[in-house]
């Protein structure tokens, strides 16, 4: 299934919708209330849908099975990040792709050996953003905003000390991220990866969470394209660190819980890589697909 929220017309408060075979969108509460049904979580909340694990996917393809035909045009809507308040800061793996590892070595001025583990970091929850909004620009923050198109893994299940065989029981779905960075503010605070990589509006997510039956995640094309030029485009097959690994090491004494985010990384072409660097300006448009789960279009606020 594809999960969404949404916000049905400015100022209501956002809502669970599952997109239909004509990509259309089902209103899970309105259908529900439509038939009398009591649903297992919360209509308004996403992490508790996915915290609801089997339960609550199996009231949600009751309502679809039999879904009445209210559904409501994709454009009509604005669509929020699937999980648009997180719990906790967005997990993510810095150099995952052995040739976005290559093109930092001249960022990183100096040679630093393949990491023998994940290099994990975490972008703050005011980060997330729509699959379709604006990112925020303000010079006087930064003006080296660059793109990381990559594959977003939310977590499902409770766990901690996950083992690598068990660790795909854990994913509920996958989604499309942009882990849009500030370089400047990376470099110029001592080459942290938080500050640069937390400001408001600089996680855009979505357009679904697609669960993870229908899913393979180990070769999904990702693409990112800024002004309808591609700039990112290659798979997750590629991924050196693969997902049970990441789920692995991530949970080693650190609970992961029913709605975390973990971003796998992103592959070359992103900005600062390129001769000369190429950073986002006021009225670019960056594009982010993974084909399979779907596009995000977020224009860079002129
Ligand atoms: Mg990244």
């Amino acid at each position: 299934m594809r999960l969404l929220t949404f916000v049905p017309a400015p100022g209501e408060p956002a809502r669970i919708g599952v997109l239909d075979q004509d990509g259309e969108i089902v209103d899970v509460a309105e259908e529900a209330r439509g038939r009398g049904r009591a649903l297992p979580f919360d209509p308004a909340d996403m992490v508790s849908l996915v915290a609801a694990a089997e339960r609550g996917l199996g009231a949600v393809r009751d309502l679809m099975a039999a879904a009445r035909g209210k559904a409501v045009p994709v454009h009509r809507v604005r669509l929020l990040a699937p999980i648009h308040r997180p719990r906790k800061n967005v997990f993510c793996v810095g150099w995952n792709y052995l040739e976005h590892f290559a093109e930092g070595e001249t960022w990183r001025e100096k040679k630093v050996e393949l990491p023998e583990h994940p290099v994990f970091f975490s972008k703050a929850t005011n980060a997330v953003n729509g699959p379709f909004d604006s990112i925020p620009f303000d010079p006087r923050v930064s003006d080296k905003i660059d793109w990381e198109a990559e594959l977003g893994v939310v977590i499902g299940k409770t766990g901690k000390n996950i083992a690598e065989a068990e660790a795909m029981r854990h994913v509920f779905g996958y989604t499309v991220v942009n882990d849009v960075s500030a370089r400047d503010l990376q470099k110029g605070h001592g080459g942290q990866w938080l500050k640069g990589k937390s400001l408001d509006g600089c996680c855009p997510m979505g357009p679904y969470l697609v669960t993870a039956d229908e899913v393979d995640p180990n070769d999904l094309r990702v693409i990112s394209r800024v002004n309808g030029v591609v700039k990112q485009d290659s798979s997750t097959r590629h991924l050196y660190f693969k997902i049970p690994r990441l789920i692995a090491e991530l949970s080693l004494g650190l609970t992961l819980e029913p709605g975390d985010v973990l971003s796998t990384g992103t592959p070359p072409g992103v900005g600062f890589g390129r001769t000369p660097p190429e950073y986002l300006r006021p009225g670019d448009v960056l594009e982010t697909e993974i084909v399979g789960l779907g596009a995000m279009r977020n224009p860079i606020q002129g």
